[in-house]
């Protein structure tokens, strides 16, 4: 099928992006990689009246590493995500959830931001930025820029806090505190299909080891990432000794996944228990080891 007629416009810089969206109002919407909205125009799911193509915007394709944490620009591909190994040190979820992200010849195109806008609750990234407590700049033109985090900026299957003009210029990661790790497991049908569920999880120890914090945000499991803190299930103990079927339990008592052709609810349900389980007790390893490494010196590498 062929998309319904739309304007296109490829504006050169931001300003002149966010007059164009601004000019636009609700019909307006930005063409990043183009790896959701292409087929969804195609298949006439959208219909807006604008294209604003801001793959010319230079400005726009960067990524930041600093030591609080990545922010990744609006035109930087999965890909170069990816592979940095700088954003790989200072918040390895990242690298962990994109190699799980469609295939190479997509990651290639799609942008991180893009697939956070796109607010897909099957998708990896709103999850990673869920649980890690992150948060997405927006812009407009004439007006102050602001910064939604995470838990306000999901608000339903495909929908973001982003309002008609509103351009989303980067996306920040933070780091993890020490003695923190994290990890992101899924199942899905094929390598590079979207999850029949998954989990991201984070989980910081203290010096005697014990768990003292522990979070997931799980994916397939409600209309936007569910996050669930289930420090208190942990019950402040070791990896070795945390009742982690209670800890699938706490999960399961918070998400609510949908029936598809794919999977049943009552499976869903299931599997995200135990992928959220699966994923915190990986996360604690890694804490674990990043207390080894900090203890004896040696730093990290991620690549
Ligand atoms: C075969 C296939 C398999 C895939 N599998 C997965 C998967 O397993 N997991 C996964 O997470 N994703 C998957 N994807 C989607 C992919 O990750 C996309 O790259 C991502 O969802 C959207 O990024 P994009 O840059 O292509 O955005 P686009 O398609 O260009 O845009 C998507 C939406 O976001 C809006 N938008 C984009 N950027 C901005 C911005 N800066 N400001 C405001 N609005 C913006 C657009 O207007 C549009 O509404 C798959 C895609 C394909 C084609």
């Amino acid at each position: 099928m062929k998309p319904p007629p739309f304007d296109y416009h490829a504006p050169r810089d931001v300003a002149e992006t966010l007059e164009v969206l601004a000019a636009s109002g609700e019909g307006g919407k930005v063409l990043a990689g183009g790896q959701s909205l292409i087929p969804l125009l195609n298949m006439r799911l959208a219909a807006p009246s604008c294209l604003v193509d801001i793959n010319r915007v230079a400005a726009l394709d960067t990524l930041e590493v600093e030591p609080g944490g990545v922010r990744v620009g609006a035109l930087a591909r999965h890909a170069a995500v990816e592979r940095s190994p700088a954003a790989a040190r200072v918040q390895p979820l990242l690298r962990a959830a994109l190699r799980l992200v469609a295939h190479p010849v997509i990651r290639n195109r799609g942008t991180v931001v893009g697939s956070l806008v796109h607010a897909d609750p099957s998708a990896e990234l709103p999850a990673v930025l869920a649980v890690l407590g992150g948060s997405v700049r927006l812009a407009r033109h004439g007006g102050a820029t602001r910064d939604v985090p995470a838990e306000a900026f999901f608000t339903g299957p495909l929908e973001s806090a982003l309002e008609p003009g509103e351009l989303a210029v980067s996306a920040f990661f933070p780091s993890p505190p020490p003695r923190t790790g994290s990890a992101f497991q899924e199942v899905a049908r094929r390598h590079g299909d979207y999850a029949i569920a998954g989990a991201a999880a984070v989980v910081g120890l203290d010096e005697d080891l014990r768990v003292t914090a522990a979070r997931v945000a799980c994916v397939s499991a409600g209309p936007v990432p569910v996050t669930v803190d289930v420090t208190d299930a942990c019950a402040r103990r070791p990896a070795a000794s945390v009742p982690w079927d209670a800890v699938a339990d706490a999960v399961r008592g918070n998400v609510d996944p949908e029936e598809d052709i794919h999977a049943s609810a009552r499976y869903r349900g299931h599997l995200t228990g135990v992928l959220a389980v699966r994923a915190l007790r990986l996360a604690a390893a890694e804490a674990g080891r990043a207390e080894e490494r900090a203890a004896g010196g040696v730093t990290g590498g991620a690549e």
